[in-house]
């Protein structure tokens, strides 16, 4: 079972933000900024490029959950970064999509 399917499943630890039925967001372990989320499905998708045209409705989710989380954390007004690394050749480290809400400090662009 992967990491984040073990965070799902509540085997691992994880310091949880906002849960539903279908998606769950929580603190990273090494964040990258003052604060750090990850916005996963509970059902396993690898990565963006494995969902499908059908996967319309989970996506529009994550995003959903990912503009909550912002809120929730008071990022809105300073700004917040959504990014989704696809691939390994993208960054991409654990293989069970995830989007990163990233803010608390100065964005640079492009990134490395
Ligand atoms: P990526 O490199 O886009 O695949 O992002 C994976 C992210 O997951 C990294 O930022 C890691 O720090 C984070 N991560 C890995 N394992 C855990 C964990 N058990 N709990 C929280 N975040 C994790």
């Amino acid at each position: 079972m992967c990491v984040f399917c073990k965070i799902v499943s509540g085997e691992a630890a994880a310091r949880i933000v906002f849960q539903d039925e279908d998606v769950l967001a929580f603190h990273d372990v090494n964040p990258q900024a003052p604060t750090h989320v990850l916005v996963i499905p509970r059902r396993h998708v690898v990565s963006l490029a494995d969902t499908e045209d059908g996967d319309t409705e989970l996506l529009g989710k994550l995003m959903q959950c990912a503009r909550r989380v912002a809120e929730m954390l008071d990022l809105v007004k300073s700004g917040y970064r959504v990014v989704i690394n696809n691939g390994a050749g993208a960054g991409q480290s654990v293989f069970h999509l995830h989007v990163h809400v990233i803010g608390g400090r100065r964005m640079r662009w492009p990134p490395g």
